[in-house]
């Protein structure tokens, strides 16, 4: 059951200036920026689940760690002194924690507060916002000025899983890495980890200590990059300064490399492979078969570059405890797979660490004045808001750099939004889109995965030029984000 305005009046249910929807590091990030920029802003953070951290909390595979380093994942305002930069979860899990105390947030949060729809009154410049609570069905109202959702990018349910002929057939366990069994006991079992990316690359020498052996099987080879867990850099700025200066310092260097990379990346293509070629032959000498298992068919930073932290995966293909295989599945069988080369690969325990499956707003609905809006004509203004949608954004960071780069940008351009708003006493911002013929362009631009290709359709669209294009570069996002005029004649304030 849902309700709507006609059933609740907006003067009758609790009433806020904000809702951030989301716990996870961006919302976390957003209610920080509201405390320190924003204080007069009467906010809460709904939380789905019964604890903060999203992605940190909900995946619990062995290992599960970031892919990139904690001074750009890590807030621009809270210096990261765990050491390791490219951080297990329970140390970012940590962080969060710690900012939510250091930020005083605890009162702020509702957890198992589930937001179902967001309907935009315009009679009343505000949203009506329908929620559930625990595993109550009954939809609860609040009305907000503004609307904030920090809800990731995919879907907490399930993960992609490709229809595998046979799957059922298989007599070993199969462990999703969405939701890791907590019992699972893989010592001395043979793994078998299909996927080449960033789950597998940590799964594979998390497991394979202890595992009999754990073989990596993959479609398509995907471009892997190592470099040390601990930044020796970075480690050097803490031992001579302060953290916070450290962390800054840090910070501006691992944004240059990270944008120097892609860019690079973007430009020199043929350079690029050949150095990553060079690099992971280099580790692997004549250990394992690179140009076979190494040399995707796309260029580089075409699809997210993996990280190997200390060589972890090259050090289990090399001494032996794993291995790699570059094949197509046939079927499952009763004891593993069958390739379609012919060969069978005989595992104990099956791991399809095969993608997310991508979701926008954490699957709640959206109307304007009860006319439902379809997420996937949305029109994206600036990586933060939407066309024709009032005071509404959406956390959604980078995918060629780190993601809290970007919402980081969006949570400061949101206070000095709200605080522009109330020093006029404005009670709408929209981004004004005229042209109803605007071209529309995917939204994630920069990079073509699998996963990203897949929910085009679901996701929101980009223009071809600003504001409506998505600029998916720090340096430019920071100059027309931090500093780019408010009012520049797309928004339009009431
Ligand atoms: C395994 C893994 C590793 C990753 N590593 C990196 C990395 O190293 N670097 C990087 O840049 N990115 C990485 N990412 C991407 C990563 O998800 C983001 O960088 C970041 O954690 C997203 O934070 P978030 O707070 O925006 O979203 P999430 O962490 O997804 O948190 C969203 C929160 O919103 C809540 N929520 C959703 N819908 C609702 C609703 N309707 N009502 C109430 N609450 C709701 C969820 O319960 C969740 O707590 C990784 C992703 C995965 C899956």
């Amino acid at each position: 059951m849902s309700l709507n305005q006609e059933d609740a009046g907006q003067a009758n249910v609790e009433q806020l200036d904000v809702l951030i929807i989301g716990a996870g590091i961006s919302g976390i990030g957003m209610a920080c920026h509201l405390n320190m920029k924003s204080p007069n802003q009467n906010y809460a953070v709904f939380e789905g689940r019964d604890s903060i951290g999203g992605t940190w909390d909900l995946f619990r595979y062995p290992g599960i760690r970031s892919d990139s380093d904690m001074y750009t994942f890590g807030y621009s305002f809270r210096p990261w002194t765990e050491g390791s930069d490219i951080a297990p979860a329970d140390a970012i899990l940590r962080y969060l924690q710690g900012t939510v105390t250091d930020y005083k947030l605890a009162d702020k949060m509702r957890f198992k507060h589930r937001v179902k729809n967001a309907n935009w009154v315009s009679a009343d410049n505000r949203w009506l916002v329908d929620y559930t609570i625990g595993d109550s069905e009954e939809v609860k109202q609040l009305s907000c000025k503004f609307l904030l959702s920090c809800t990731g990018y995919y879907n907490y349910e399930q993960g992609y899983l490709p229809e595998f002929k046979g799957y059922d057939d298989f007599k070993g366990g199969i462990a999703h890495p969405q939701h890791w069994p907590e019992d699972l006991d893989y010592s001395g079992k043979k793994v078998l980890v299909i996927g080449s990316g960033a789950t597998a690359v940590t799964l594979v020498p998390s497991m394979a200590d202890t595992a009999a052996h754990v073989t990596m099987l993959q479609r398509s080879p995907t471009y892997v990059i190592t470099r040390p867990a601990r930044d020796p850099i970075a480690k050097f700025f803490h031992s001579v300064m302060p953290d916070s200066w450290a962390h800054k310092l840090a910070r501006v260097k691992n944004v240059f490399l990270s944008w120097f990379l892609f860019t690079k990346s973007k430009s020199s293509p043929d350079k690029m492979r050949a150095y990553l070629r060079e690099q992971v032959k280099k580790e692997l000498g004549d250990a394992v078969d690179v140009d076979t298992h190494f040399n995707p068919s796309y260029d580089p930073w075409d699809q997210r570059l993996c990280m190997v932290p200390d060589s972890d995966l090259f050090k289990v293909l090399k001494d032996g405890s794993a291995s790699i295989v570059t094949d197509h599945i046939d079927c499952f069988t009763e004891t593993g797979v069958k390739l379609k080369s012919g060969t069978d690969i005989e595992a104990d325990i099956i791991v399809p660490a095969t993608g997310l499956s991508l979701r926008f707003l954490g699957g709640m609905t959206m109307s304007i004045d009860g006319e439902a809006v379809n997420i996937g004509d949305l029109m994206n203004y600036k990586g933060m808001m939407f066309g024709n949608i009032p005071n509404f954004s959406s956390v959604f960071g980078y995918t060629n750099a780190s993601w809290t780069l970007k919402s980081d940008l969006t949570s400061d351009y949101i206070c000095r939004l709200l605080n522009h708003m109330d020093k006029h006493q404005l009670q709408r911002a929209t981004p004004t889109l005229e042209d109803a013929n605007l071209e529309k362009l995917p939204m994630i631009g920069s990079i073509n995965s699998g996963y990203i290709k897949r929910a085009e359709d679901i996701m929101p669209k980009q223009g071809p030029e600003l504001p409506w294009r998505n600029q998916d570069n720090y340096y430019r996002d920071y100059f027309t984000i931090r500093f780019g005029k408010l009012d520049d004649g797309v928004m339009k304030f009431d």
